[in-house]
């Protein structure tokens, strides 16, 4: 037994590693569950008009996949996952000169209790360049989004971000991570808008397969 052989066998009693996805196990994500991670371009329209395009759709094994990198710390698999905001980029992209790409921030609470930055990560596997801090949390806005209707959330996030510099004439693009009913997108677009941006559309690794028309 080799020295590297002897330690994996003493760190997989301490943390036993199963796929990400279908939770096959000695692996951290199988062979399946990574073409289940292949891009799978989608894309829907929010009630402003808003465009958004997404890589994958949020269900099975990429929703399993998405939680262990997001709720379990599995970093690592944001290799496997990049190609998929890659891609939705790619789609979202209009003609003509680069938009500025902004990414929707991450909750104050959601930073301290995962202790990274999904959508940075993945942006930064994906070589994508975000521009820096331009979207930020107002303090105290917004509460829990858990066991609220469509319409309550949407209330709940108006004012809940502000843009950070004057955007007047900038074409933007967000990029998220997991979209659901667009509430948050929806309130990026109006905080950018305020601030005097044009936003061109969305970019974002999933979304939940309510409505979208597949590429
Ligand atoms: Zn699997």
């Amino acid at each position: 037994m080799t020295t590297r052989t002897a330690l994996r066998e003493a760190l997989s009693v301490v943390s036993p590693v199963a796929c990400a996805g279908c939770a096959a196990p000695d692996v951290e994500l199988c062979t399946d569950c990574r073409v289940r991670l292949e891009p799978a371009v989608r894309s829907r329209t929010l009630v402003t008009g808003l465009r958004v395009v997404s890589g994958l759709d949020y269900e099975f094994e990429v929703r399993r996949a998405v939680i262990a990198f997001k709720q379990q710390g599995r970093l690592r698999l944001a290799r496997w996952l990049a190609p998929a905001l890659r891609a939705a980029l790619a789609e979202a992209c209009p003609p003509g000169a680069p938009p500025l790409l902004i990414a929707v921030p991450a909750s104050r609470a959601g930073l301290r209790r995962r202790g990274f930055d999904p959508v940075g990560l993945l942006a930064r596997e994906a070589g994508l360049v975000l521009a820096p801090r331009l979207l930020k949390s107002v303090v105290g806005a917004g509460g829990s989004q858990k066991h609220r209707d469509r319409v309550q959330r949407h209330r709940d996030r108006l004012g809940s971000l502000r843009a950070a510099a004057d955007l007047t004439g900038r074409r933007v693009l967000l990029v998220d991570d997991v979209v659901t009913t667009g509430s948050t997108l929806l309130e990026a677009e109006r905080a950018l808008v305020t601030n005097g941006a044009t936003v061109v559309g969305a970019a974002c690794l999933a979304s939940t397969p309510l409505t979208g028309r597949r590429l």
